[in-house]
C-alpha cells in the first residue's frame, strides 16, 4: 500500500484564495487587514520565514509592516515598539519572529502583545483559551495539521490514538491540545519516553514535530495511519526533509504529508486566517 498524500501546498493555497476574499472585504470597508512582523537579528532561516510571511500577506491583499532591528536590540526598546503596535489600529496583528537574541526575555516579549492581535497564539492566554475551550488564537502550525485532517475527513477524532512526538510550547503541546478537543485519545511522547517505537505503532494520527531527521521509521507507523511531519531538517545532502523517513513510512501509512509541500506552507496559511479573523474581531 503507498499513502495517499497530504497536498499542503495545495491546501494552503485554497485556505489563502479564502483569506483574501474575507480581507478584500474588509478592505472595501475601509479596515485593510495588517499585520507588523518584527525580527531582531540576523538569523538567515529566520530571515526566509520573515520574507514569507510577509510576501503571503500582500498577495492575500493584507497589509504587512516588517521590522528589522539589530541583534543588539535592548529588550526594553522592542517591548515599548510592541506597546506603540498594540495601540495602533491599523495593526491587527502582531508576530515577534522567534528566536530571539539571548539578552531578550521571549516570554516577557510574547506576553507583552495584546492577545487581541496575538496571531501566533502563544500568548499565555491563547495557550490557556485552548486549554479550557475558549475562542482564541490557535498557534499557526498545528491549526494547520487540524486543517489539514479536516481535509482528510478526519476533523473529528473520537475512538482514535494520536501520538504527538514532541512536547515544544509552539507545536506539540498545543498540537495535542487540539486533537484532544477533537475527541482523540492522546499521547505526548518526548526524548524522555521509552519504546517511542510501540508507542508510535499505537498510533492512528501520528504527529511527528522534534526536528531530528530520520527519527520516524516504517517499523514505528500503523498500517494505513495519518502520519503528520512537522519536522524541517537538513539531510546529509542539505536537502529539506522532515523528521519522517518519507519513502518507507509511505509504504505503510495511508496519509502522509510530504516535506517540503506540507506542513510549512499551511503554517504561513493559518497565520493569513488568524490575521484576518483578527481584523474582523476588530
Ligand atoms: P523544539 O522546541 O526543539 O521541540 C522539540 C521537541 O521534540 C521537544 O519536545 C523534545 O523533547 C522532543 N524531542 C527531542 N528529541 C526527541 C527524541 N529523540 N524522541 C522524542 N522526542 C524528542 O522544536 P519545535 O519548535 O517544536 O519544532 C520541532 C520541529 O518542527 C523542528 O524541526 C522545527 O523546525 C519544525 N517546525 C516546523 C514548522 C513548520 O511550519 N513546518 C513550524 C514550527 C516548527 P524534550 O522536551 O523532552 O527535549
Amino acid at each position: 500500500m503507498t499513502a495517499q498524500r497530504i497536498d499542503g501546498k495545495a491546501l494552503a493555497a485554497q485556505v489563502r484564495a479564502e483569506v483574501a476574499v474575507r480581507a478584500a472585504a474588509l478592505t472595501a470597508a475601509g479596515r485593510q487587514p495588517g499585520l507588523a512582523v518584527i525580527l531582531v537579528g540576523a538569523n538567515p532561516a529566520s530571515q526566509v520565514y520573515v520574507r514569507n510571511k510577509v510576501a503571503a500577506c500582500e498577495q492575500a491583499g493584507m497589509r504587512s509592516i516588517l521590522e528589522t532591528y539589530a541583534a543588539t536590540l535592548h529588550e526594553a526598546d522592542l517591548l515599548a515598539r510592541i506597546h506603540t503596535l498594540n495601540q495602533d489600529e491599523a495593526v491587527h496583528g502582531i508576530l515577534v519572529q522567534l528566536p530571539l537574541p539571548a539578552h531578550i526575555d521571549a516570554h516577557r516579549v510574547i506576553e507583552a502583545i495584546s492577545p487581541r492581535k496575538d496571531v501566533d497564539g502563544f500568548h499565555v492566554s491563547s495557550a490557556g483559551a485552548l486549554m479550557v475551550g475558549q475562542p482564541g488564537f490557535r498557534p499557526c502550525t498545528p491549526l494547520g495539521c487540524m486543517r489539514m485532517l479536516e481535509h482528510i475527513g478526519m476533523g473529528r477524532l473520537r475512538g482514535k490514538h494520536a501520538v504527538v512526538v514532541g512536547r515544544s510550547n509552539i507545536v506539540g503541546k498545543p498540537m495535542a491540545m487540539m486533537l484532544l478537543a477533537a475527541d482523540a485519545t492522546v499521547t505526548i511522547a518526548h526524548s524522555g519516553t521509552a519504546d517511542l517505537a510501540a508507542i508510535c505503532r499505537q498510533a492512528d494520527v501520528l504527529v511527528a514535530a522534534v526536528g531530528k531527521v530520520g527519527l520516524i521509521t516504517a517499523d514505528m507507523v500503523k498500517p494505513g495511519a495519518v502520519v503528520i511531519d512537522v519536522g524541517m531538517n537538513r539531510n546529509a545532502e542539505g536537502a529539506l526533509c522532515g523528521d519522517v523517513d518519507f519513502g518507507a513510512v509511505e509504504q505503510v501509512a495511508g496519509w502522509i504529508t510530504p516535506v517540503p509541500g506540507g506542513v510549512g506552507p499551511m503554517t504561513i496559511a493559518m497565520l493569513l486566517a488568524n490575521t484576518v479573523q483578527a481584523c474582523e474581531q476588530f
